[in-house]
């Protein structure tokens, strides 16, 4: 009963494991997470591919400072750029950023699985950067594709556990396993005086993956050196991997390896 279960959906030959990274609203600080879970996930021995399909606000570029645009394989496919020890494609690196607004429906869908189906992924864990919320690409990939399970990323106060929460149980409602829950931002220390400060509350992730009898992954604190890594494109975990964030990433990121491998 260890493995996490899947269903008979599309699978990928190089691909042994796709989890996607989802939140319930923008600006909680999923894409940051992804990033860094996928670092550690390959600083502890996996093969990792990191996509950001996060189509109303793609990061990827920004957070891994990556700009180039991904050249192709002979068979035509998209080669993943490598950087900072995972491969990555970003729905940013395809299209101008001021258009993604405009995308709708099959046009998402179509981007979405192209950098799916006909990218060199070679990894044994594709992490997904998904868009907030339960749009176009959730349902793609749901119907379409089999996914290993599902990270859940939330601030610890009551607004953003709704929508957390309901982002979760539209995974649920397609049977996608849920791998988690992880509360970010989960309180401020003071560098000075080491003093705890609950800015968001603290500890309501736990608290939602209690109640709904999920796994809690972990608390990420409200951290200045992970805003600023991660606002200029040097991830916390490869810049500063003694950080106490940098653990943490580590620590969910071998409970993942444990779930799935
Ligand atoms: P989302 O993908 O949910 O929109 P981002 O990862 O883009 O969120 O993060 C939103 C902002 O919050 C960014 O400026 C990022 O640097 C910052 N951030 C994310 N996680 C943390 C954290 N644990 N501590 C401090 N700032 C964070």
């Amino acid at each position: 009963e260890k493995k996490v279960q899947t269903k008979k959906l599309l699978t990928f030959e190089k691909i042994s494991h796709i989890i996607c990274v989802a939140s319930g609203k923008g600006g909680v600080g999923k894409s940051t997470t992804a990033v860094n879970l996928a670092i550690a996930l390959a600083q502890q021995g996996k093969r990792v591919g990191l996509l950001d399909a996060d189509i109303y606000g793609p990061s990827l570029p920004q957070l891994l400072d990556l700009h180039e645009k991904p050249s192709l394989t002979l068979d035509k496919k998209l080669l993943p750029l490598m950087k900072y020890g995972i491969q990555a494609l970003s729905i940013g690196l395809m299209i101008p950023a001021n258009k993604a607004v405009i995308w709708r429906g099959p046009m998402v869908q179509g981007a979405f699985l192209q950098l799916l189906k006909e990218a060199d992924w070679d990894v044994d864990v594709l992490v997904i950067d998904m868009p907030p919320g339960t749009g176009d690409v959730q349902l793609t990939l749901a119907q379409q594709i089999q996914v290993s399970g599902a990270i859940i990323v939330s601030t610890p106060q009551d607004l953003a556990l709704i929508d957390a929460t309901r982002a979760l149980q539209m995974f649920q409602s397609v049977n996608v396993p849920i791998l988690g829950m992880i509360e970010n931002m989960s309180f401020f220390e003071c560098p000075q005086c080491h003093h705890q400060s609950h800015i968001f509350h603290h500890g309501g992730a736990r608290q939602t993956a209690q109640t709904l009898s999920i796994p809690f992954l972990g608390e990420i604190p409200l951290d200045m050196t992970t805003r600023i890594s991660s606002d200029t494109g040097k991830p916390i975990t490869i810049y500063e991997p003694e950080h106490p964030c940098s653990k943490i990433y580590h620590q969910i990121a071998s409970k993942l390896i444990h779930v799935l491998f």
